[in-house]
């Protein structure tokens, strides 16, 4: 049987324990991921894209079957370059659903061999956000409980 790999985006600035969640239970389904990081410059990270790598790395060391890279280009040339076509994406709030539909449907217009999948948050992690826990890092309070312990480290470096 052909093997499944799914590729799985985002700016991962930093990865939090949401986005694990979607990793761990992606594994399930598919035979291996791919966690692609886009450099996204426009979006200003806090991490450099080196840093991201390097901290999704020690965050996901435990799973087999898992691979991570940087990508600049436009998300279906790098898919297409990997010979994948299963894009993960996850769901969290209502206020997701669209930029993630008019994403998925750009994409599919442009790459109809590349289809999305959306896994559902967890219920404990579907108010969680890269965005939220740099602000509140940003402004001294706890986060250690929402990102793997070597992001909290990182964080606790930047501010
Ligand atoms: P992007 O800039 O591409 O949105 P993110 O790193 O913010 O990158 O998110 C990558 C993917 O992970 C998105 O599909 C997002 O919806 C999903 N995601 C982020 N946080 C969570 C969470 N707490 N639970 C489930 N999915 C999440």
């Amino acid at each position: 049987m052909a093997k499944h790999i799914a590729v799985y985006p985002g700016t991962f600035d930093p990865i939090t324990n949401g986005h694990l969640d979607i990793i761990e239970r992606g594994l399930r389904l598919f035979d291996g991921l791919v966690i692609a990081i886009a450099e996204s410059p426009v979006k200003e990270p806090l991490f450099t894209v080196d840093e991201r790598i390097r901290m999704v790395k020690e965050a996901t060391k435990k799973y087999k079957n898992v691979k991570i890279e940087s990508f600049n280009c436009l998300l279906i040339d790098y898919i297409h370059k990997k010979k994948a076509n299963i894009i993960l994406r996850g769901l969290r709030v209502i206020s997701d659903f669209e930029y993630e539909f008019q994403m998925a449907l750009t994409n599919r217009k442009l790459a109809p061999d590349i289809e999305t999948v959306f896994m559902m948050t967890a219920e404990g992690y579907s108010y969680l956000s890269s965005r939220f826990i740099k602000e509140i890092a940003r402004l001294g309070g706890r986060f250690d409980c929402f990102v793997p312990p070597n992001v909290a480290k990182m964080l606790k470096e930047k501010f």
